[in-house]
């Protein structure tokens, strides 16, 4: 375990902190939102944190971080890390959710599912909950999630070098379900990249055994995107969104939250 003041040593790319959020878990939280991410969703709505660098991310140190965190106590229930996809930055997420641990508040994450589980399992440990996002199943993704260099976030016109590591969100979810470290379980229902229906059955397939874990079905909008028309060309209708959910349900997914 490192001492506080090891923190001071330790720097990380930081895009913005948000004091309080109810949007990122269980009850009140600290957001931070770290630079950098592993994969290019077309859709993203913040698409400034995908690059490893951006003018607006700062260098800040682990320190500094954790006296922001401190700055909204006695008014949280704990901070959730995002990005980006936080756990890109593991090793140094580590020392941070110790300290944090020792204030009494828990440590989330928000991560997109892909990552190495062997590679980041002592953050996994420190980790109370994820927010956990599936991007889908198939092909399709190729062109949603795997395109790095769109830049604008358009649709794609070239082949995509197909990753190897397509389903690793669907394994992470399966082995991170018996650890109790899910809490909620995302899916921006997009068309004409994946088949939606699939994806639920592969969602039900290993979720519906915990019926505290929560399922938010999240109809896809285009605001925030970097091309708006695009991705609004691609929204499924409030009908189509509805019987999704409905599907979802009937397969044993209870716990749901649908998102219009
Ligand atoms: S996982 Fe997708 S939506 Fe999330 S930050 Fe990365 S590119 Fe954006």
């Amino acid at each position: 375990m490192l001492p506080e003041s090891k923190l001071e040593e330790i720097y990380v790319k930081l895009h913005r902190i948000i004091p309080f959020s109810n949007v990122e878990g269980q009850g009140n939280r600290c957001s931070i939102f770290l630079q950098g991410c592993n994969i290019n969703c077309l859709y993203c709505h913040n698409p400034e944190t995908i690059p490893a660098d951006d003018e607006h991310a700062k260098v800040v140190s682990l320190a500094y971080i954790l006296n922001e965190i401190k700055k909204s106590m006695p008014f949280i229930r704990g901070i959730t890390v995002s990005g980006g996809e936080p756990t890109l930055h593991y090793k140094k997420l580590v020392p941070l959710f110790i300290e944090v641990r020792k204030l009494g508040l828990t440590c989330y994450l928000d991560s997109n599912g892909f990552f190495d589980f062997e590679k980041i399992k002592e953050l996994i440990e420190v980790t109370d909950k994820f927010l956990f996002d599936i991007k889908g199943v198939g092909r399709g993704l190729e062109h949603l999630c795997f395109d790095l260099k769109n830049v604008k976030g358009e649709e794609s016109k070239n082949e995509v070098e197909k990753p190897s590591y397509m389903s690793q969100n669907i394994e992470n979810l399966g082995k991170l379900l018996p650890l109790g470290k899910i809490e909620e379980v995302r899916l921006v229902h997009i068309k004409g990249f994946y088949d939606a229906y699939k994806t639920v059955d592969a969602i039900a397939c290993v979720v519906k055994d915990y019926p505290e874990v929560l399922f938010k079905l999240i109809r896809v909008h285009g605001k925030g995107a970097r091309d708006e028309a695009f991705i609004t060309s691609k929204m499924p209708s409030v009908q189509e969104h509805e019987a999704l959910a409905e599907y979802a349900k009937g397969i044993g997914l209870q716990h749901i939250v649908v998102i219009n």
